[in-house]
């Protein structure tokens, strides 16, 4: 059940069955535009949809201006807590603005950032977290999902009175169960664009398999229009565990992909490394080519038929399988290259 209604966020639409949107958010220092417009630039290239950047003072809704300049038309969200003016200030120069309706208050500063909000075109997410439930809405564990809509229900109506109709919502919190139970909510409760995920998920490892875990079961239910995963560490991860997660679900274009076996006693080389050094070769590329990076005869030879390329450890070294052929024996190092050279000659695998 994508959203009903959609917003408009710069050339995006979000919403109403367009395509899930993924966003990062940059680490840089907000004041440093030169630095944050590179990141925003970098997510950009590994595949990010919509760049959020922290404002946090009226310093950095200034450095803003500079970072809309370097990055043309990416769509681009301040993210706003506790200074009206900031949103204020910054609203000519971004596409979105995420406000939290526990660290904001005030109708006088809410009718200054819808007026600057329909004065620049520029729309509004309305996200409530747990954390920072504003004062009223606090609830007891069992009641935390309902009491999240209800703060952004609150902000919707205020905003929607004011004239604003690109609205995006979130309700998140730092439980799998209560988030997966707020945004089922949201998605009964809201027409609007539904953005998804779980704040403060974790580090690398853990807040990938939990962030997984929470948007594939939404997505898999038609639960959220835009999504992003939160890790502590580089943002450009946040955006490689995304594309993955909407690739897995069929919800973005397919990429060249590398198998690998688990290994075991019987390897021959070492898979893990053979594997990465290819997944890291692959990038982001675009294609619907498989890789695959067995161990040894049992399954190798089997699996390297059916992908388009293939290495396979083998009692001398390593096979090279193009097209389901070995069309070289010799070292792991030696298959390696010429695997890589065949990824970068961009001949397809099968010819
Ligand atoms: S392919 Fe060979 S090395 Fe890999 S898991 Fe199977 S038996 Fe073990």
């Amino acid at each position: 059940m994508p959203s009903r209604r959609t917003a408009r966020v710069g050339d995006l639409t979000l919403g109403g069955g367009a395509p899930i949107v993924l966003q990062s958010m940059t680490n840089t220092d907000p004041r440093d535009a030169e630095a944050t417009a590179a990141q925003a630039l970098a997510l950009a290239e590994a595949g990010c949809d919509m760049v959020r950047i922290a404002v946090p003072d009226l310093d950095a809704a200034a450095a803003t201006r500079e970072v809309r300049r370097r990055l043309g038309r990416l769509p681009l969200v301040a993210d706003v807590h506790y200074d009206h003016r900031v949103a204020v200030a910054v609203a000519p120069y971004v596409d979105k603005i995420r406000l939290n309706p526990g660290t904001l208050r005030g109708r006088a500063a809410l009718d200054d950032v819808a007026k600057a909000l329909r004065d620049h075109g520029t729309a509004l997410r309305i996200g409530a977290n747990s954390g920072s439930l504003p004062p009223g809405f606090e609830a007891p564990p069992h009641l935390l999902p309902t009491r999240l809509c209800d703060a952004v229900a609150d902000w919707v109506a205020r905003f929607e009175d004011a004239g604003c109709e690109d609205l995006v919502v979130s309700v998140k919190a730092t439980s799998t169960t209560a988030t997966l139970a707020a945004c089922r909510e949201a998605a009964r409760r809201f027409d609007h664009p539904l953005h998804i995920g779980l704040t403060e998920a974790g580090t690398a490892r853990t807040g990938a398999i939990r962030s997984a875990a929470i948007l594939g079961a939404l997505l898999a239910e038609g639960v959220g229009d835009t999504i992003r995963v939160s890790l502590a560490g580089d943002p450009i991860e946040e955006v490689r565990v995304g594309q993955e997660i909407l690739r897995s679900l069929g919800l973005r274009p397919e990429a060249d992909r590398v198998l690998a076996c688990p290994t075991c006693g019987r390897a021959r080389m070492d898979v893990a490394v053979v594997a990465a050094t290819v997944e890291a070769a692959l990038g982001t590329r675009r294609g619907t080519r498989t890789v695959a990076v067995m161990g040894c005869e049992v399954n190798g030879p089997g699996e390297a038929r059916h992908a388009d390329m293939a290495i396979v450890g083998t009692r001398d070294g390593a096979a090279f399988y193009r097209g389901g052929k070995v069309v070289l024996q010799g070292t792991a190092d030696e298959a390696l290259k010429a695997l890589i050279a065949a990824l970068d000659d961009g001949i397809p695998a099968h010819d």
